[in-house]
């Protein structure tokens, strides 16, 4: 029996390993953390629940497929429960926008807004369901292993004048600002700057659309829980608490992953799941092609890191919606500043996640749980000390939250916390403290993004967001698939 090593256990390392294993593979995964999930991870405090992550689940059949390959039900291990509105959309004037799949309450929504844009509206749909099929369906989860690769997907690229942005596109189509901002943002749920996105990430609308948007009973962390206990049933291996040190090379072959307790195993082939700058600078210290990667990887664009505030707070709050988007004054502005300037802004744009009321078992009785995350710029660009800045910016998050929503916040709260780009560095090896890894620009995507197998070292591979075709949860998941299909090959 042929013998993998995959290195971390986010969404992707996950996925891979359940494929690697489904196909006969003895797989092992090596976490460096105490729990698996990666930007996954959870913390229990005071009774709540507390995601550090992702909370919304697209896509949910590219999650199915990785119990049917071994003929199991992911109903079994965990339930996916529907999210109704997808988010609300709120900004400064008090103006609501709920956005959803239901096509009849959707366009009511655009006509309260702008009955003039229903007709750009529709055009749009047929915009994102072609690009979709082209960029989703068809090349997400291709490994774009060699340029040809790329010139086999360019007439795609041209029809869908992939070189425009999400926001140009669809300005192209609808005329109100607030429209623009409600069919653009989603790019920012992948580390994307709306405005300079590729076009091709429109197609989020779709996969919304089509697959719905969903919650997993109990907190992300119980659908990455579900994903280990799927994957050990099937005679995976994982090992948590073991940060990696090195991959051993012999020659052009990855032979041996030791980690920092000194376990140190060969293996016929290893996959890194880690942060593809890490992976590259620290893992890979023993070959050229090491610092040689880290160097030009470092001079690519990274993506925004974030700020979270996770708090827990007295009372329920039926009226306000799982996801709901508070846009600040400015969005183009906002967002230069974020990526381009690397400055704090007085403004921000929160996206507030809101459990409880989907599922209460995620807070005591009578309590709900919330985070408030802004997009803030990675550590690269804002190299501030976010233990001084941390405090301050964490009671202005709340306090607009209050101003906005929940007047008497900081009475009702009964535990609160954290989380800052140097903690998504320190915890997660994450380049420059990134929440997202790679920028996903089009000079960064496909071929030009993380190859799922590297040029040089035969037996070494990538998953997750620096690979194709980028962060969220399809995203790696797609990786994933990439990658499986060629270790699977590669090690027959
Ligand atoms: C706050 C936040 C909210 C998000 N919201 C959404 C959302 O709602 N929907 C969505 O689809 N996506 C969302 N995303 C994006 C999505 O969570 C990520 O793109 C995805 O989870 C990344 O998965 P990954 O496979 O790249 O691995 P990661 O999650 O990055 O995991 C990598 C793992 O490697 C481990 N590792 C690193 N170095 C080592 C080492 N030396 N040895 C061993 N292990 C190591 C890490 O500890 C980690 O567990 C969000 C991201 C964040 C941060």
């Amino acid at each position: 029996m042929k013998r993998a090593c995959v290195i971390g256990a986010g969404f992707g390392g996950l996925a891979l390993a359940i494929r690697l294993q489904s196909s006969g593979i003895d797989t092992t995964v090596v976490e460096a953390r105490d729990k698996p999930g990666g930007r996954a991870y959870y913390w229990e405090r005071e009774g709540f629940i507390f995601d550090a992550g992702p909370t919304v689940v697209t896509d949910p059949a590219c999650l199915h497929e990785l119990w049917q390959l071994s003929g199991r039900d992911m109903a079994d291990d965990i339930e996916l429960m529907p999210v109704m509105p997808f988010y609300r959309l709120n900004w400064p004037d008090g103006v609501n926008f709920d956005y959803s799949n239901d096509e009849g309450a959707l366009k009511r929504e655009i006509a309260r807004i702008s009955t003039e844009d229903l007709a750009g509206y529709d055009e749009f749909e047929r915009y994102s369901e072609g690009v979709y099929k082209e960029g989703y369906v068809r090349l997400g989860d291709v490994p774009f292993l060699d340029f040809v690769s790329m010139v086999k997907a360019a007439p795609a690229l041209v029809k869908y004048q992939a070189w425009r942005s999400v926001y140009s596109i669809v300005s192209s189509f609808v005329k109100s600002e607030k429209l623009r901002e409600a069919l653009s943002f989603h790019t920012l749920l992948v580390g994307g700057n709306p405005m300079k996105t590729s076009a091709i990430y429109a197609l989020i609308h779709k996969l919304e659309k089509d697959g719905g948007v969903w919650w997993a009973k109990g907190g992300t962390n119980r659908l990455i829980a579900a994903m280990v206990r799927h994957f050990e049933r099937l005679g995976g291996k994982v090992r948590l608490g073991e940060p990696v040190l090195h991959i051993h090379t012999i020659g052009d072959r990855a032979s041996e992953v030791e980690t920092t307790s000194g376990w140190r195993e060969r293996f016929d082939a290893v996959a890194s799941n880690a942060d593809i700058v890490h992976t590259y600078r620290d893992l890979l210290t023993e070959t050229p092609r090491g610092p040689a990667m880290a160097r030009k990887l470092t001079r690519q664009r990274f993506s925004p890191s974030l700020f979270v505030v996770h708090f827990g707070i007295e009372g329920t709050w039926p009226g306000i919606p799982h996801h709901t988007i508070l846009f600040g004054p400015r969005y183009e502005g906002l967002l230069e500043d974020i990526y381009t300037h690397g400055v704090l802004p007085q403004d921000f744009s929160i996206y507030l996640h809101h459990p409880t009321v989907t599922d209460p078992s995620v807070a005591p009785p009578g309590k709900s749980t919330f985070y408030a995350l802004i997009p803030v710029a990675h550590q690269g660009k804002l190299p501030i000390d976010w233990d001084q800045v941390g405090p301050v910016l964490e009671k202005r998050v709340l306090d607009e939250v209050g101003r906005r929503l929940i007047p008497d916040i900081h009475d009702r709260i009964v535990t609160k916390f954290h989380y800052a780009p140097r903690d998504f560095a320190l915890d997660l090896n994450a380049y420059h403290g990134s929440a997202f890894s790679l920028e996903p620009i089009l000079t960064q995507s496909a071929y030009f993004r993380g190859h799922n197998r590297d040029d040089k070292i035969k037996n070494l591979y990538l998953v997750g967001a620096g690979t194709h075709p980028g962060a969220g949860i399809p995203g790696v998941v797609g990786s994933a698939k990439a990658t499986a299909r060629l270790m699977v090959e590669d090690l027959r």
